[in-house]
């Protein structure tokens, strides 16, 4: 077996679809007017909604932790790399959260991959919505319990698979994410949380693209003000919250038996000082500036408005993730091409990641957008869409 000539297979395999990536690089920082591949582009489809990743505060409390505590932590968490910035960030998201206790992660995607299954063993029922996160559903995956999918938001469907099922599994958890990620929809979090009581289930939600967008910043359960009524709330820094990082939130046995049993958090090196730190000095932000949510969903209202008045359809979403809906593929794919030509950075979403047919240009909102710089955006996509005569 030569396995370069396997390497190679695979990625042309790839490319033949169109499906490999073609990765942009950012010089410098990641903000709306960015340089990408050398050119100045407007960014709208990075996560960086509130626009945190180089705010100074960020940047200045990162510097400070650098200093005091150095560039790593020198050992996983639960041995020799827990520092008190780890435990001052996890009481932070307690306070901002309203829980009782909470657990970083070096990742969302650790966060997910390492507790799912040790909170679901052989016996027991995983039940997950179609379009759960890819985290979410390699964790479903790593774990020896079954699993049922129920059709996307159909909590119907969902309490027809809890009836069915109540007596015949030891555990059962029901997970969603908050915010899905390609229509910018929100899952039906009153309902899920209520049919999770009624039918002794574990509730969990990813609040990925929830944080600090939903609830005044504070996301999907305050959203819903179902505080104290959602089991295990997941989330991350990477998004909203411009640093990284993934945290779940929850009762104190929660915390202690996630540190007990995830293997990602208990086999890997804990996240730097300057991360988080720069992670505490975000939450504290998006408490003392309400000004950043604000403008974000002014933003979001302003552009799908404008959107629609130029004749796009930007599909189900109620949330700053606004996709625009071009139906096939290969219009999807020569839309961004013709954007970033115009130096606008948006990227297409094509099959098999949605389904046929309904391709579309993912953008996200952002609260460093200016009303000059939706406007100016908002000509080149109508200008695109004339030319492509989709609309
Ligand atoms: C981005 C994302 C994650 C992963 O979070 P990271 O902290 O970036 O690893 C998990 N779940 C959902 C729904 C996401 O959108």
């Amino acid at each position: 077996m030569d396995y370069n000539e396997f390497f190679r297979k695979e990625v042309n395999a790839l490319k033949e679809k169109g499906l490999d990536w073609k990765i942009r690089v950012l010089q410098g920082k990641s903000v709306p007017h960015a340089v990408i591949d050398g050119k100045k582009s407007l960014i709208l489809c990075s996560n960086n909604y509130l626009n945190l990743s180089s705010h100074p505060k960020l940047i200045q409390a990162g510097i400070n932790a650098l200093k005091s505590h150095g560039a790593g932590s020198g050992s996983v968490r639960a041995i020799a790399g827990t520092m008190d910035l780890h435990q001052k960030l996890e009481k932070k998201i307690s306070e901002f959260k309203e829980t009782e206790d909470s657990l970083y992660y070096q990742t969302g995607f650790a966060a997910n991959a390492g507790l799912i299954p040790a909170l679901m063993s052989e016996g027991d029922l995983i039940i997950s919505d179609e379009l759960n996160h890819g985290s979410i559903i390699d964790g479903v995956r790593l774990s020896k319990a079954e699993k049922k999918i129920f059709p996307h938001k159909n909590t119907e469907e969902l309490k027809k698979i809890l009836e069915e099922s109540e007596k015949n599994y030891s555990k059962i958890l029901v997970v969603s994410d908050g915010v899905f990620s390609m229509d910018g929809d929100i899952a039906p979090l009153d309902k899920i949380s209520f049919l999770c009581r009624k039918f002794n289930a574990l509730s969990y939600v990813d609040d990925a693209h929830g944080d600090g967008v939903l609830g005044k910043g504070k996301g999907i359960v305050h959203h819903f003000n179902l505080q104290g009524k959602i089991d295990i709330e997941m989330g991350t820094f990477s998004k909203a919250f411009g640093v990284v990082g993934g945290y779940i939130t929850g009762t104190t046995s929660l915390k202690e038996f996630a540190l007990n049993k995830s293997r990602t958090w208990l086999l890997s090196g804990s996240a730097p000082p300057a991360t988080i730190a720069s992670c505490i000095a975000s939450l504290e932000l998006v408490e003392e500036e309400p000004e950043h949510v604000k403008k974000l969903w002014d933003n979001t209202f302003y552009w799908k408005k404008n959107l629609k008045k130029a004749g796009f359809d930007s599909g189900e979403s109620e949330t700053p993730i606004t996709p625009v809906m071009l139906g096939e593929s290969i219009t999807a794919k020569k839309f961004s091409e013709k954007l970033m030509q115009k130096g606008i950075f948006a990227l297409p979403i094509v099959f098999p990641m949605v389904a046929q047919g309904k391709a579309r240009i993912r953008t996200m909102m952002n609260s460093g957008l200016t009303k000059e710089d939706l406007d100016s955006a908002l000509e080149k996509f109508e200008e695109t869409g004339k030319e492509l005569k989709v609309i």
